[in-house]
């Protein structure tokens, strides 16, 4: 039986990734950091003991499914699972992923986000794993002040945040490694995805469960920051397959995925309020701290290579992930679209 690590199983990405290697019969590992409350929600549905006792060594929580307790700025840790799993594949998933947030703790990004990597990465050298396959989380906010329009994988990167840059130091580490020590490393460049699963500051996550609690009459106004940023927004379980096949591949290669769409926050506020019935601008106040000091104004991917070489499309588009994120939110608080229609 195949042996996968995951760090960041807690997210929105590594969530879905369990549920999809589970389903093709893999033994899943996950990461997990020590919180003051529960971190697990995500992956409650595929655990059948909600254990409050991880330690680093294995704690069977579902059928295949193991939980450790590490972090990224403990490179000890790292080694610890890293040498304790032996995995067939790691997906490094694990980050400080909020872009606002690291204007905020830069440093903490810089450790987490960039030297994370480079230390799970040397986990897995010393730990002598050189036929395990390695995927890297990279980001389209690399490409942050678009150097052209839509990018793809030759496109110059340019950050415009301590996470952009965090991300290129990684995305960089994770190429380096591929090629000094001939191991196999993948870089998915994944442009923003979404779902039910989103954190809930990140801008759709936060406008479709503030809209459902605004039916629901538990919430007044949505506060938000910049409405003129274009997103290249697709869905998580899609992009989570994307991840898979490239670390299926006959060879390790970066892969741009995205859906090809591009969407302003304001077209996404038409869409998510015109399900509802409603005109957003009644409900939306604009919070200048939520503005970022530099900002990716337009990201727009090509993934042509993927599906040239991966075969991998996206199976829902704009509309149809808006409605699926606002009837989600709205089941949640127990609303029906309808109703407010
Ligand atoms: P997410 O929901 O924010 O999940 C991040 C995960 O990393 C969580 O499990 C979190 O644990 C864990 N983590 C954070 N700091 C850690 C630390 N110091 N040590 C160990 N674990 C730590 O992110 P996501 O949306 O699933 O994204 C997955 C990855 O893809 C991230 O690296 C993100 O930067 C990257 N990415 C995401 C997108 C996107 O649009 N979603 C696009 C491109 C790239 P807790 O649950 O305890 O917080
Ligand atoms: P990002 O692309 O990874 O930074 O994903 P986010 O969902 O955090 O932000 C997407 C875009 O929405 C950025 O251009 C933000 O400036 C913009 N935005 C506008 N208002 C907000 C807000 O209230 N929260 C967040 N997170 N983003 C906002």
């Amino acid at each position: 039986m195949k042996k996968t690590l995951i760090t960041g199983i807690t997210g929105q990405d590594g969530s879905y990734l369990a549920e999809l290697l589970l389903s093709k019969g893999y033994e899943v590992h996950g990461v997990i950091r020590r919180s003051s409350s529960i971190n697990t929600r995500r992956i409650e549905h595929l655990s059948h003991s909600a254990r409050l006792d991880i330690t680093h060594d294995p704690t069977q929580v579902g059928e295949r499914l193991y939980l450790h307790v590490a972090d990224l700025t403990d490179a000890s840790s790292l080694n610890y699972v890293m040498r304790t799993v032996r995995p067939d594949e790691v997906y490094h998933l694990a980050a400080q992923s909020q872009v606002r947030v690291s204007f905020d703790i830069p440093e903490y990004t810089g450790n987490a986000t960039a030297l994370g990597t480079l230390r799970l990465l040397d986990a897995m050298r010393d730990a002598g794993l050189d036929h395990t396959k390695f995927y890297q989380a990279s980001s389209s906010e690399m490409f942050g002040k678009a150097q052209e329009i839509p990018q793809k994988e030759t496109t110059p990167f340019y950050p415009r945040s301590p996470y952009g840059v965090a991300k290129l130091f990684a995305f960089w580490t994770a190429k380096n490694y591929r090629e000094a020590y001939n191991l196999f490393i993948c870089n998915g460049i994944l442009f923003n995805h979404e779902s039910p699963r989103r954190g809930e500051t990140f801008v759709t996550r936060k406008i479709t469960r503030g809209l459902a609690n605004i039916i629901a009459g538990s919430q007044d106004k949505i506060y938000l920051g910049n409405l003129e940023a274009k997103r290249d927004w697709g869905y998580a379980p899609d992009f989570v397959e994307a991840m898979y096949l490239m670390m299926q591949a006959q060879k390790p290669d970066d892969y741009v995925i995205a859906t090809g769409e591009t969407h302003s926050i304001r077209e996404f506020l038409d869409e998510a309020f015109g399900l509802a019935g409603l005109d957003w601008k009644k409900y939306i106040e604009i919070d200048n701290r939520l503005f970022r000091p530099t900002e990716a104004d337009i990201l727009l991917g090509d993934a042509s290579k993927a599906k040239r070489e991966l075969g991998w499309e996206p199976k829902v588009k704009f509309k149809e992930l808006v409605r699926i994120m606002v009837e989600a939110d709205c089941k949640a608080v127990g609303v029906t679209l309808k109703k407010a229609n």
